[in-house]
């Protein structure tokens, strides 16, 4: 009611220090109409306020009428009053409420003050009465005050509505941040995307595509209805989005794009697909990293009328951003993560299979591992067949195979193609693929549906294949292919180690056996010495037990013998060889040799029967030729007698014949004799002899035959004196030998050289003459018994007299004492026979301490 004795300075001073809530605006603007009202004497108020989409004034706040009959203000504002207070930005009135029609809260008097803040009209003050009486100045300033606390309420309002719209984006996007970027899993950020998304805009569910490894894969997000409706999301798989063509825009030019059927905005074909799809709007964004798409999102509203507008534009975009950012974050974690895996489980793999030579276990490991690491369903291992025909199953992991003896021809399958061709095969649809043989399956009990297999080669030799079976996406990568080429090269590796393992084993045993068997005693010894192996001849012979023998020392084994030494000494030449007489009384002929990267072997054969022999064989040679001598003496002696009788010449010549074979058959006979007694080393002088005077005796004692057939001899003597320990007259026959040959052989008026040569270890003595020389066929021979070439009888009429035993003699000597002897003949220019021997003669035989050996 209007209470008459108020002073109009009260009511000013009263609007103006009226307090108001500000930070509870709908309560401070409602306390300022209820204000207007008192103060005024008022029946009804109404705060309108200004609407920038419309660019007119909408009711907010009503007193003393409802909001609901409230009209809205147009921006042209055509009532007079209106106009008035909007132009003036002062207070205006209807007067006496005449010209109030057409204002809202008329009939009755209307006064209306624009609320002002910033130089702009952001609101209007409505007061109305139905008294009639018109407003006083007062009332209108009065008004004007109240207005102006309301613009102030109202900018404050908007104000803190906008920090708040700004607090609200930089929560939800400081949580996307923290929600995306805590998580490396790939799946997650794409669901954390999804949830802030949807926080961020009032769309029905949003869409998201991954675009990796050459695959799109679609989930579709919606809140999950019920209670907690912001926390949880359902998610579901989309099969195929359709293929819109602003898609293809979003993806090449990588801005966002808006489809809506009202208003319409999109093409017609993107806007029917819409409407297949059962969708009022969408908001297409890219997702992308540098530049680079990583998939595609969609923002998807349902219902009539809905749409994203700017603001959510800009949150999603935001949000966007760093999804994408988390997802190639993700990506690159999850790369790294499945490479470093991949790397372990092959690393692994390559240990097993090469650090054991279990193979089939150490197969079926790594065959395990292949399929886990490549996650198909099966892995299988084929080999070729000894003959190279079939490839056999050998090692599998996974899916449990029904049969074990799977087989194919190579002529045949995926398999066959891939073992000929020696080239990786991935064939993601084995039904269109004419090398799938589905007989397999029926075998196998697998229902194969993608293959990927790869050829097992080693040194330029396949072996066989290595089979994946059944990716769980369907589709084998070139990724999946060197994954599996790895685990082949190191299964190629285990099979190549496995068999040259097993055939050295064979070998080794093959050996063993052979040495251990052998007739022959042999003794091995590794570098330092030590005894690897003792056959069972020898220690047969040597009362040894091989296997305590193992492992010692030759010299600890053979005490104090030479063989002991030869297997030890670091300073023998070798190959050496001996004579061994062994604790039980068997005479054996050892050979030492070096055994390249082992150490030396002692090869003794038993020559205990052979001496035995020959043995008998002098004895009754010696026999025999004793016997011989004297009927052949009493001959010769008759033959001497009758040359003095009276003959005829056929007789005397017969006489000459009969002379000349009883001469020949002593001489043989004397050889015979001679080469008995040197072959026995039993009474071998052994005292210093001169080289010289050995040569020297032996020109003295040739020197009529030399004369006789006019040969010079050329010697020039050492300056020296060459000293050796021997037998003199033994090697006075050798070197007689050799001269009176080379007296012989040689045609009249020859030369005959004799050469000294020496150093710290031996002396070499040569004889070269100018005859004939020897055939090189019969070279090998002229150190045999008896021998005797075909230059004896070159003149048929008169051969060269001979027994074929001086050269095999010569051999003999020269050998017992530690040297050796020789012969070259170049063709045409006579013969050189040599001999060496050493200044300080080494033993030539021994004979083992019977306390040296080990039983
Ligand atoms: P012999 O001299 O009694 O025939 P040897 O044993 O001394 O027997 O020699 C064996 C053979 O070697 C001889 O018969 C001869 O064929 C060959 N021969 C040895 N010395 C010579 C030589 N200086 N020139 C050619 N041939 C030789």
């Amino acid at each position: 009611m209007p209470d008459s004795t108020r002073q109009p300075q009260d009511t000013l001073y009263r609007a103006a220090t009226a307090s108001f809530d500000i930070y509870n605006p709908a309560q401070a603007l409602a306390g300022v109409l209820e204000t207007a009202c008192t103060l005024l004497g008022m029946g009804r108020a109404a705060l309108y306020e200004f609407e920038e989409a419309s660019s007119g004034f909408g009711p907010r706040f009503a007193h003393g009428v409802s909001l609901s009959e409230l009209g809205r203000i147009s921006a042209s504002a055509d009532h007079p009053v209106l106009r008035a207070a909007i132009r003036s930005r002062r207070s205006a009135s209807s007067g006496d409420g005449s010209t109030s029609l057409g204002l809202p809260l008329a009939p009755g008097s209307v006064a209306c003050a624009p609320c002002v803040a910033a130089g702009q009209s952001i609101g209007l003050l409505l007061v109305a009465t139905d008294s009639g009486k018109a407003f006083t100045a007062e009332a209108l300033a009065t008004l004007d005050v109240l207005a102006a606390r309301a613009a102030e309420i109202l900018a404050f309002a908007r104000q803190s509505a906008g920090q708040t719209y700004l607090l609200h984006k930089l929560t939800l996007l400081y949580q996307a941040t923290n929600a995306i970027t805590s998580t490396r899993d790939r799946d997650e950020v794409v669901r954390q995307t999804a949830t802030h998304l949807l926080r961020a805009t009032s769309a029905d569910c949003c869409e998201i595509t991954l675009l990796a490894d050459g695959r799109a894969r679609s989930v579709r997000f919606r809140p999950r209805l019920g209670k907690g409706l912001q926390q949880s999301l359902v998610s579901e798989t989309v099969e195929a989005v359709p293929d819109y063509p602003v898609h293809h825009q979003v993806l090449e030019h990588l801005r966002p794009a808006t489809l809506s059927k009202t208003p319409a905005v999109g093409s017609a074909r993107d806007l029917s697909m819409l409407q297949e799809e059962g969708i009022e709007a969408a908001a297409i964004f890219p997702l992308t990293t540098s530049n680079q798409a990583l998939g595609l999102v969609r923002l998807l509203y349902q219902q009539l009328g809905r749409q994203i507008n700017d603001q959510e534009m800009e949150l999603a975009q935001a949000i966007l951003s760093i999804g994408a950012v988390g997802l190639q974050d993700a990506i690159h974690f999850g790369e790294a993560t499945s490479r470093a895996d991949q790397l372990m489980a092959l690393g692994e793999i390559g240990r097993d299979l090469t650090s054991t030579l279990e193979l089939e276990t150490a197969l079926e490991n790594a065959m395990r591992n292949a399929q886990r690491l490549i996650q198909a369903e099966a892995c299988v291992l084929f080999l070729l067949d000894e003959p190279g025909e079939k490839l056999v199953l050998k090692a599998s992991g996974g899916a449990e195979l029904r049969i074990r003896d799977v087989a194919f021809r190579l002529e045949e399958g995926i398999a066959g193609w891939v073992t000929r061709n020696r080239q990786p095969l991935i064939v993601n649809d084995v039904r269109t693929n004419p090398l799938y043989q589905s007989a397999v399956d029926g075998q196998t009990g697998l229902l194969t549906s993608s293959i990927l297999c790869v050829p097992l080669d080693t040194r330029g030799e396949v072996l066989g294949v290595i089979e994946a079976i059944n990716h769980p996406t369907g589709s084998f990568t070139e990724a999946d292919q060197q994954v599996l080429l790895s685990v082949a090269s190191w299964a190629a590796i285990a099979l190549d180690n496995a068999n040259l393992f097993q055939r050295v084993a064979e070998e080794r045993r093959r050996l063993e056996a052979t040495l251990v068997e052998t007739a022959d005693a042999v003794v091995l010894t590794d570098r330092t010495g030590r005894i690897i192996l003792v056959n069972k001849a020898a220690s047969q012979a040597f009362r040894i037990n091989p296997e305590r023998a193992v492992g010692r020392p030759a010299w600890e084994i053979f005490v104090g013998h030479a063989l002991g030494d030869l297997l030890m000494r670091g300073d023998t030449d070798l190959p050496a060889t001996m004579e061994i007489t062994t604790p039980t009384e068997r005479v054996l002929y050892a050979t030492v040799s070096e055994v390249t990267d082992v150490g030396r072997v002692a090869v003794m054969q038993d020559i205990t029967a052979l001496k035995q022999i020959d043995r008998m064989r002098s004895q009754l040679l010696g026999t025999a030729a004793h016997d011989l001598k004297n009927p052949l003496n009493a001959i010769r002696l008759g033959a001497d007698l009758l040359s003095d009788a009276p003959l005829s010449d056929q007789q005397r010549k017969a006489l000459n014949m009969m002379q000349r074979a009883t001469d020949s058959m002593t001489n043989l006979i004397t050889g015979l004799l001679e080469t008995i007694r040197v072959e026995s080393t039993a009474n071998l002088g052994s005292e210093p002899c001169q080289v010289n005077d050995l040569i020297r005796r032996a020109i003295e004692d040739l020197r009529p035959l030399a004369e006789a057939r006019k040969h010079k001899i050329v010697y020039d003597a050492p300056g020296e004196s060459l000293l050796i320990i021997g037998d003199p007259s033994r090697l006075n026959s050798v070197m007689s030998n050799l001269l009176s040959n080379a007296i012989k052989f040689t045609d009249p008026n020859g030369t005959i050289k004799i050469g000294v040569s020496w150093d710290d270890e031996q002396v070499t003595v040569s004889v070269t003459d100018s005859g004939p020389g020897i055939p090189e066929d019969e070279l090998p021979r002229v150190f045999e018994h008896l021998f005797r070439g075909r230059v004896t009888v070159r003149d048929p009429n008169n051969p060269i007299e001979g027994t074929g035993l001086g050269l095999a003699l010569a051999k003999t000597v020269i050998e017992q004492h530690g040297g050796h002897i020789w012969v070259t003949s170049p063709p045409g220019q006579g013969a050189t026979f040599a001999f060496s021997i050493p200044r300080e003669p080494t033993p030539k035989t021994g004979s083992l301490r019977k306390d040296a050996a080990v039983s």
